[in-house]
């Protein structure tokens, strides 16, 4: 599903960083991987290649055999909203926008009608044990109340991945493994499913772990 082959990327603004250094990288549909590595290793570089959030410099990425490379912004965009649905250690839940328009919102993106949208959501939210929750806005719920929220609007477009940046980096860790369990039960109805991590405590919950460090993978 994933292949990535001898992957470089450098940052060049100020004296040149050398990130990714040679990544080679299958993930099958159906894994459950975890990509850890102390900080600045480089692991959200390479969560956002993934996530066709950003560019590499050379090497070739293939997703469901499609080579993704120099993209449109238009092209990526489509592809991102197709395949891939994204959570992150801050939540990104808009903050004027309630529970259930928060996760309806990627629907929005795909000409679905307002109240199929709605209804849609709260499907998934009920699916996350949130129904009760839907009209209040995120600063109303606790932290692991919104990573659900999060979890539900990445699940409602159907992706075939789901790409985490740290999930649990802002929970507490009663919190945080059950997040990690939602998520290994997303896992086990299929979803594939990357989480980058440098807790142990959530890598464990994962069927496998890559090591990043210092943008090599050991
Ligand atoms: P990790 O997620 O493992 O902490 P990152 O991929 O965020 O690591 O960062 C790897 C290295 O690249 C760090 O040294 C970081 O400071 C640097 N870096 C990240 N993003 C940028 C950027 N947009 N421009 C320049 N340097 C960056
Ligand atoms: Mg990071």
């Amino acid at each position: 599903m994933i292949v990535l082959e001898n992957i470089n990327k450098t940052y060049i603004n100020g004296s040149p960083l050398h990130v990714l250094k040679g990544i080679d990288l299958n993930i099958e549909q159906g894994d459950f991987v975890s990509i850890m590595g102390a900080s600045g290793s480089g692991k959200s570089t390479l969560l956002n290649i993934l996530g066709i959030l950003d560019n590499y410099d050379t090497g070739d990425y293939f997703l469901n055999g499609k080579l993704i490379k120099n993209l449109s912004e238009s092209k990526a965009a489509e592809y991102r909203n197709r395949m891939i649905g994204f959570i992150f250690q801050s939540f990104n839940l808009i903050s004027f926008k309630n529970a259930m328009e928060n996760v309806a919102l990627p629907l929005y993106y795909q000409n679905i009608s307002r109240k199929k949208r709605n209804s849609i959501a709260m499907e998934y939210l009920d699916r996350l044990g949130l129904k009760d929750w839907a009209t209040h806005l995120p600063n109303q719920l606790s932290g692991g109340q919104k990573q659900r929220v999060a979890i539900a609007r990445a699940l409602i477009s159907n992706p075939q991945i789901i790409l985490a940046d740290e999930p649990t980096g802002a929970l507490d860790s009663v919190t945080s493994s059950e997040v990690m369990k939602i998520l290994s039960e997303v896992n086990r109805q299929g979803m594939t499913m990357i989480i980058v991590t440098h807790e142990a405590e959530v890598s464990a919950h994962t069927n496998r772990i890559i090591h990043l460090k210092d943008g090599v993978i050991g």
